[in-house]
């Protein structure tokens, strides 16, 4: 029989147990083991069997047992104390309070996935647990973040197997109200809710879930609602359902949709408006245009002059340096939801359409680009590794012509992760005893691993091991008997993986560019390095493909074929729906975390470091985060071969050094036991990768660099363009038009410079003496500079130093000239060149408009 209806009905708690709803609804228990502690201790068969989640767990209990409980003294005592230290945590001053006023009210923190617990799947892989970990640092630190993004009616799917290895979807709708979730309702107890004219006279409607993690709010959009059509219902159906329309639609709401929710906030709640905006990927980048019609609408600006308010207090960050990650649509699907009836007043659709044109070489004039429109709304953006920040400013050099790809203005802030949550207990429990726990919040004390003896390591790294071992053997069955077989087949699951060989992690999303089966290329060598006699390795393997990419299902196939064996099956393994759960033992479980994408495509990556966390050692291609913080001794690179163009030659390659190395230098130290029977040179090498990665891989510090380079500077930005009426914005536009119209009578004359003799040598000055025609511009519009540096054979300049010139004279007909010294200060070939570019307090970068001219 199935139900026609169903909803969840709320416990109702006995009042001493009362603070209990508050400690299940605020998503810190998922970073708080002492509250988990807590929950576990009222009933811990319960506890296993709701997968660990405070609600749930509440929803389980017989009332008999909740009274029982209310009556125990010490119980009640316990509760009451967590409550007070869940107060404490939410209300303390932190880190961010030492700004003062110069630093945001509040930022709006916009993704389209958010990984914060499993018991919240909102997630697909690295991009929303960033999310995630940067919505908890927030937290931690005390940034003023409220994060927007969608309610997915079955969140991602489940990943299981068929037979033969084939990659199996499911979606179980989840229950927002059995989850830690609540509605966002009016004063008057009716939901809050936001709507959206669609094409053909529509209007969407979505209410607001709001989860709490820690102290930042999050604001997740659900159109499941009854105002809406079917087809509407279906718009927050799943995360990376559909593709094409389905997708804008999602993107429609989470951008215009949550900046609309945001509104609702804080008329509802009394909570400040946001200053900064910040687009996590361009997927939110509607949020662009709903607040240029807002300013158009309340502050009677012009398009030109909200773009400017806009972009000043914008921040974007780029993810992906794979091309056929960004995120385009069809013109013609824009056209439609953003011209005719369903355009927005203020908001012409030629300028909407123009923010996300690829008007540059290479581009398809038929594509509306998300990432390039999230560029065009946003004053600032950045990468997230300092080589992915180099690949995108490649990448985009497009949007900046005239530019060399090094002045593109894309900075980059490099990932981290949030060490409450990913550090295992075991190691928080160590670091206690010998160098205190402040690590994992602060960063503090990662020097001091000296200080933990050997033996309590190593014991340590075992017991992570066995840990991993047992969880991978309870997968691996469930999942066998789902493909078909009986318990009677598989008692060999029990010998399957040993606590005390060295154990290889691999997991993550399964795109081309991840190569996943890279280690198969040569299965012989594979098969002997699983079964060698004396130093075997085992491999621990999952991911999910994205359930349209066939190739990366049969990627998994391969590998679960592979792993199927019955010569290798005690050694490798592949275990089906990887997502946080799991990932929270496999991490500390693994002594090797193995990552060998196509340079450069993993723009950060942060699953090794979770693991360096735990003491695990990467062994990585050298990209990402691993390209800037390898440093020789913290776990090993391995080599690529760039440039080779044939894909099979370049995987040929890289698998060969990938085997080398596991053979002869991570087996080799691994078993290399002294007279204690330990692995002395392993176990400095844990240490060092604690010492050195620790304090950086870190989601507070990537927090701490965004607050400061990004949010910080958009405020003030976003402050002066809108102070007085929005003067400085009004301005800005007009001077930009002006100039623009202006800027072809810019011209470099002539360049003249004394002082040069027949051998320059290092301290020598030159004086440089530059005439310019600045057509109808005046002296202040721009500044000039001499651009010097190294060069070569071709007279091609690598940029050193920039010296602005000034300006010395005026002279009819709208010519001036410069001057300023130049210090050589290198040896060997040196050239310069004089370049004018804009100038206008408003900019952030003098690259900003794309305009310069070259002498
Ligand atoms: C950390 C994490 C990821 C991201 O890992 P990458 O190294 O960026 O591929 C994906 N999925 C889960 C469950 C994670 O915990």
């Amino acid at each position: 029989m199935r139900a026609i209806r169903r909803f969840t009905v709320r416990t109702v708690l006995p009042a001493p147990l009362a603070p209990l709803g508050e400690l299940a609804s605020n998503l810190r228990w998922s970073w708080h083991k002492p509250t988990r502690d807590l929950f576990e201790s009222m009933d811990p068969a319960a506890w296993a069997a709701v997968h660990r989640e405070p609600g749930a767990l509440l929803g389980a209990l017989s009332t008999e047992r909740l009274d029982e409980l209310a009556a125990d003294d010490a119980f009640v005592q316990r509760v009451q104390k967590a409550a007070a230290d869940l107060r404490d945590y939410v209300e303390r001053p932190g880190w961010y309070a030492g700004l003062g006023s110069d630093a945001p009210r509040a930022i709006a923190y916009f993704s389209m996935e958010y990984g914060i617990t499993g018991a919240l799947p909102q997630y697909s892989g690295g991009l929303g647990i960033l999310a995630g970990d940067h919505l908890k640092s927030a937290s931690d630190l005390g940034v003023p973040v409220v994060g927007v993004g969608l309610f997915y009616a079955t969140g991602y799917f489940k990943q299981s197997l068929s037979r033969d290895g084939w990659q199996q979807e499911t979606y179980p709708v989840l229950d927002p109200d059995g989850l830690p979730l609540s509605l966002l309702r009016e004063a008057d107890g009716t939901p809050a809710s936001v709507s959206i004219g669609l094409p053909g006279g529509r209007t969407l409607h979505a209410h607001i879930w709001r989860a709490q993690v820690g102290r930042v709010p999050l604001l997740l959009l659900d159109s499941d609602v009854e105002e809406n059509d079917e087809a509407a219902r279906g718009i927050t159906d799943r995360l990376y359902g559909g593709g094409g329309e389905h997708r804008l639609q999602q993107e429609l709401l989470c951008g215009v949709g949550g900046v609309r929710a945001l509104r609702a906030w804080s008329r509802i709640t009394g909570a400040p408006a946001p200053e900064v905006f910040h687009m996590n990927e361009g997927h939110a980048g509607f949020l662009g245009l709903e607040r240029i019609r807002e300013y158009v609408a309340e502050e009677g600006l012009s398009f030109d002059e909200a773009l400017e308010a806009v972009r000043a207090a914008t921040v974007f960050t780029t993810h992906t340096p794979v091309p056929a990650g960004i995120d385009r649509f069809g013109r013609d699907q824009v056209e439609m939801y953003f011209g005719g009836a369903g355009g927005m007043p203020g908001v012409p659709l030629e300028r909407v359409l123009a923010l996300g044109a690829e008007n540059f070489p290479g581009g398809d004039p038929g594509v509306f680009n998300m990432a390039v429109m999230g560029l065009r709304l946003a004053q600032r953006a950045n990468g997230v590794s300092q080589l992915h920040g180099a690949v995108s400013r490649g990448m985009f050099t497009g949007l900046w012509p005239g530019f060399d790809a090094p002045e593109v203005p894309i900075t980059s802030i490099t990932n981290g992760v949030h060490a409450p949550t990913w550090v295992a207990p075991e190691i928080i429990s160590m670091a206690k005893q010998h160098i205190g726990s402040d690590f994992v919040s602060t960063g503090d004390g990662f020097d001091k691993v000296e200080q933990i003896p050997d033996e309590e390591i190593w014991r340590t790294r075992r017991v992570l091991r066995a840990r991993l071992v047992a969880d991978a053997r309870t997968r691996l069955k469930r999942s066998w008997l789902q493909r078909g077989a009986s318990e009677a087949q598989l008692g060999w699951i029990k010998d399957v993986l040993d606590p005390d060989v060295l154990t290889i992690g691999f997991a993550r999303r399964v795109p081309t560019y991840k190569r996943l089966t890279l280690m198969l290329r040569d299965p012989e060598r594979l098969t002997a390095l699983l079964t060698h006699p004396e130093r075997p390795v085992q491999l621990v393997i999952a991911g999910k493909s994205h359930p349209a990419d066939e190739t990366g299902k049969r990627l998994i196939q391969q590998m679960v074929r592979f792993a199927d064996d019955a010569g290798v099956r005690h050694r490798i393994v592949f275990l089906p729906n990887y997502d946080i759960t799991m990932a929270l033992t496999l991490y500390p479980g693994c002594d090797v975390w193995l990552n060998n994408p196509l340079r450069p495509f993993e723009a950060c990556g942060t699953s090794g470091m979770k693991a360096a966390l735990n003491g695990g050692l990467n062994l990585s291609i050298l990209d990402g985060w691993w390209d800037e913080w390898f440093d020789g001794a913290n776990g090993w690179a391995i080599p690529t071969a760039d440039g080779v163009e044939d894909p099979d030659h370049r995987d040929d390659i890289e698998a060969a050094a990938l085997y080398d190395l596991i053979e002869n230098s991570v087996a080799a130290r691994f078993y290399d036991r002294d007279e204690r029977g330990l692995p002395a040179r392993w176990i400095e090498m844990v240490r060092h990768t604690l010492a050195s990665l620790g304090p950086k891989v870190l989601a507070s510090r990537q927090v701490q660099d965004y607050v400061q380079q990004l949010y910080v500077p958009a405020a003030a930005a976003g402050r002066a363009a809108t102070a007085s009426g929005a003067q400085r914005a009004r301005d800005l536009a007009a001077w930009k038009r002006d100039l623009r119209s202006s800027w072809s009578g810019v011209r470099v004359d002539h360049v003249e410079s004394t002082g040069v003799s027949d051998s320059p040598q290092v301290g020598d000055a030159i004086e440089v003496r530059a005439f310019i025609s600045l057509g109808g511009l005046d002296p202040a519009d721009v500044q000039v500079q001499v651009v010097h540096g190294r060069v070569s054979e071709s007279d091609e300049l690598t940029v050193a130093g920039v010296l602005p010139l000034e300006h010395a004279e005026t002279y009819e007909g709208g010519r001036h000239r410069y001057e300023g010294h130049l210090t050589l200060r290198q040896t060997g070939p040196f050239g310069y060149t004089v370049r004018v570019l804009p100038r206008h307090e408003g900019l952030a970068t003098p690259a900003e408009l794309g305009l310069v001219v070259n002498a």
